[in-house]
């Protein structure tokens, strides 16, 4: 997900690992002319690494790294590659040191495949939101309400929604998210439920052009808002990302 310079000759590498979530390896060596590092990994490389874990500072040491994907077309085309950066500093701030993601990892890998045969637009950014926090248990809650279950409250085909709750909010409940309620309507909660139900993007898709637009329009800042509570770090790379998709 990162690659550090670390001294003169070393990096740092910070992976997304299906066994052991997050993980930085120190990759000794690794700028010098000679290096059996050189080549064997970068930014959205899938690799096979082995490592010295060290218990105490969080940062192994590699052994060996052979990468498995490279996925060079992620160095040609820029928007696909703005899409899998911004993927994987989502990744990253969603995972901590020594968390086990297989979920979160097998989404990041089908991802950045994905990016790599398709084109890219802002609604494979929100499945793939919608999708990864889902993975590490936070989804927003759409169908019940988030403090009690209830049924949502909605009036004129527009439901209740707390970014900081996390979800939509019932009619007894919405005193208590008065500060940062807002709304979304039905077509939209719909679409961020076919988001959270379609095993990729293109499966989201939803239909004309111009509806689509309308929906994606409402859902992406609910989604920013949503993550500005729910991430616990700020996430850098998604007004870039949005604006480059435009
Ligand atoms: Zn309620």
């Amino acid at each position: 997900m990162r690659v550090l310079q670390f001294s003169r000759t070393s990096q740092i590498a910070v992976w997304l690992t299906r066994e052991y979530g997050k993980l930085t390896t120190i990759v000794k060596g690794a700028a010098r002319p000679k290096s059996s590092f050189l080549g064997q990994y970068d930014l959205f490389y899938s690799c096979e690494v082995l490592f010295y874990a060290r218990e105490r500072n969080g940062s192994h040491v590699m052994r060996e790294c052979s990468p498995t994907s490279t996925r060079p077309v992620l160095r040609d085309k820029w928007r696909a590659a703005a899409a899998a950066s911004y993927f994987c500093e989502l990744a990253s701030k969603l995972t901590e040191a020594g968390e086990s993601g297989p979920v979160l990892y097998s989404l990041l890998d089908y991802s950045l495949d994905f990016l790599c045969a398709n084109p890219v637009d802002r609604s494979s950014i929100l499945w793939f939101e919608i999708q990864a926090t889902g993975s590490v248990g936070f989804a927003p809650r759409l169908s019940s309400c988030v403090k009690c279950g209830g049924t949502p409250a909605s009036s004129d085909g527009l439901f209740s929604f707390s970014p900081s709750g996390g979800g939509v909010v019932c009619d007894k409940c919405t005193e208590q998210y008065r500060s940062d309620l807002t709304t979304i309507s039905s077509d939209a909660r719909d679409a961020m439920l076919r988001w959270q139900a379609a095993g990729g993007p293109h499966a989201a898709i939803m239909g004309r052009r111009s509806t689509s637009e309308r929906l994606i329009g409402e859902t992406d800042p609910l989604m920013r808002r949503f993550m500005e509570f729910h991430v616990p770090v700020p996430l850098v790379g998604r007004g870039i990302v949005m604006e480059l998709m435009r």
